[in-house]
């Protein structure tokens, strides 16, 4: 399949992140879910991968199947902490043999054994992974950046720069999620200030459920603006009017990333569609130029 770094020199993209899902039902919903956004014309989706390997076989299948079957571009996330080399060097060769050409490079989260001691593990680092993909050819790789810092970062200068090191050989990044432009452009500017200039697509979280998004972005080291906090608890008790608040803000912030450059748009949906096709009608996208390229 086409190589994420090719779209990305060809024009600005749209993309749908799912995770793998866990009983047959939750696929059926999947399968709806992608048959939904097909109408969108996505330049690729990614499927995300449980830290330490929980989904290995799960996210491997779903991404091949996608390719397969739907003849979409389709991203393998993996993970580095708490695997082997060879585990990683075997799932690597799946792909390569099932023609799957995209991952994203991910550390993960340190695993902790039973006794609550980090594991033994061949890999610390995000970059030691891209590395290790870089040696096997013909993969497109991305890497994970976060406009905020990394919560475990001793500083966005040092955040930055390893971000910087990581794009010099992988091909682009995706962003955590984040609220307002700013925290985006500024990340942006402070890897030129590096000399990188690799394109970085904004990853977008539509605030469907103001409490769920607040836990999210606790744990991901993003933050949610007050003002913007003050504006969902005033109609807390109104689900519908919580979703639609969600979906102006989102495309809001969409239009003004779009606006400032950004080579495309990266949606985690959630496996759910439709603050993701709302949000995508309201910046007129979803005929064969998504985003406006
Ligand atoms: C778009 C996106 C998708 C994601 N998908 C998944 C997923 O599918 N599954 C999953 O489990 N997690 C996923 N994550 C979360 C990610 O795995 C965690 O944030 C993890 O804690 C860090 O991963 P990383 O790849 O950013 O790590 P790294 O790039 O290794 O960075 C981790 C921390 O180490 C620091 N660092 C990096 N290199 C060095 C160095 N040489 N010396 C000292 N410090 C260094 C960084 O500044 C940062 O603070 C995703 C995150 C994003 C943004």
């Amino acid at each position: 399949m086409a190589h994420i770094s090719d779209l990305l020199a060809a024009g600005r993209t749209c993309s749908f992140e799912f995770f793998p899902p866990k009983t047959d039902e939750a696929a059926r919903a999947l399968e709806q879910t992608i048959a939904e956004l097909a109408p969108l014309d996505p330049s690729f989706v990614s499927v995300t991968y449980g830290a330490g390997g929980s989904t290995r076989e799960r996210t491997r299948d779903v991404v091949i199947n996608i390719e397969r079957n739907l003849g979409i571009t389709a991203m393998a996330h993996l993970t580095c902490v708490g695997h082997t080399r060879a585990q990683l060097d075997s799932l690597l060769d799946e792909y390569k043999a099932a023609g799957v050409s995209n991952i994203l490079a991910l550390a993960g989260d340190p695993i902790l054994d039973d006794d609550g001691v980090v594991a033994d593990s061949d890999f610390e680092f995000a970059m030691e992974l891209v590395e290790l993909i870089k040696e096997k050819g013909d993969f497109s790789i991305g890497v994970a950046a976060h406009p905020e810092g990394h919560p475990r970062s001793e500083d966005l200068y040092s955040d930055r720069r390893h971000l910087a090191d990581k794009l010099n050989v992988a091909d682009f990044a995706i962003t955590q999620f984040f609220f307002e432009a700013e925290p985006y452009l500024r990340l942006v500017e402070g890897l030129s200030a590096f000399g990188c200039t690799k394109p970085v697509l904004p990853g977008i979280m539509p605030v469907t459920n103001a409490a769920q998004v607040v836990r999210f972005a606790q744990l991901a080291g993003a933050e949610f603006p007050p003002h913007l906090a003050d504006r969902f608890d005033a109609i807390a008790d109104d689900g519908d009017a919580v979703r639609a608040l969600g979906v102006e803000l989102a495309s809001e912030l969409c239009q003004r990333l779009l606006d400032e450059g950004a080579p495309g748009l990266h949606f985690y949906t959630l496996n759910r569609s439709t603050a993701t096709r709302e949000i995508a009608a309201n910046l007129g996208l979803g005929d064969a130029s998504p985003a406006g390229a």
